[in-house]
């Protein structure tokens, strides 16, 4: 199964920009599934050499109460349910938010890997900023989906959390080898097999097509 990364935040605060430069040129496929999942773009990506499907969420409009909470609730639900990584993107520019609190620590009490990623941060000088989300984690990552600021070390980050990919458990077959002794009809193969069993297991007859099934030893 390919991991999932979720990118999930306020609206506003960088999200697709973050997508777009995540999934870059390659493929692009952003396709918009039905139902509860209608305004998610899910593409696919890979960094390191690892293979990933980020999700670009709607988010959710800090203004509107009311249905905000439970507009919030569903995408994180969906974003702890069906990710392996999940993004949590605040705005470098606007600090913290109330709302934003109570979304880290859902975040944090559903045991899945969060990196909460601080967005605009264009430059280095930007980085005091970051101060504002101690709250929210102890090592929130300075990005810039627009000029691509510090997304390479996200990126390596967020790859090393991927869960191993599973290795088979099957043992290989383990007895005799098995030999099979193929050719056309009547060139001897019932002769030579009765010789290395050192026992007359086949019909030998000099018809050609004597030995209709495979002889299992
Ligand atoms: P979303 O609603 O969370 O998906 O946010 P968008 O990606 O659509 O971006 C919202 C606004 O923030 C747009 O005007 C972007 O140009 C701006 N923006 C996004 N990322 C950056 C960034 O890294 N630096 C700066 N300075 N602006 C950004
Ligand atoms: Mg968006």
């Amino acid at each position: 199964m390919t991991p999932i990364v979720a990118i999930v935040g306020r609206q506003n605060v960088g999200k697709s920009t973050l997508f777009n430069r995540i999934i870059g040129q390659k493929k692009a496929i952003t396709l918009d599934v039905s139902g509860v999942t209608r305004d998610r773009h899910y593409g696919h990506a890979s960094w390191n050499g690892k293979e990933f499907v980020c999700v670009d969420t709607g988010g959710f409009p800090s203004e509107v109460k009311g249905s905000l909470e439970k507009k919030v609730s569903e995408q994180i639900e969906l974003a702890i349910h069906e990710a392996e990584v999940i993004l949590f993107v605040v705005d470098g520019r606007s600090g913290l938010l109330p709302e934003e609190k109570e979304i880290g620590q859902r975040l944090r009490m559903s045991g899945k890997t969060v990196f909460v990623v601080v967005s605009k941060i264009d430059e280095p000088m930007h980085e005091g900023r970051l101060a504002d989300f101690y709250p929210l984690s102890k090592n929130p990552m300075p990005v810039s989906g627009e000029h691509g600021y510090g997304v390479a070390d996200l990126l390596d980050q967020v790859v090393e959390k991927f869960p191993l990919p599973e290795t088979t458990t099957e043992k290989p077959e383990s007895g005799p080898i098995r030999i099979a002794i193929l050719g056309r009809p009547n060139v001897g193969k019932s002769s030579l097999l009765n010789e290395l069993l050192g026992e007359n297991r086949v019909v030998v007859h000099d018809m050609p097509g004597t030995t209709r099934d495979a002889t299992l030893t």
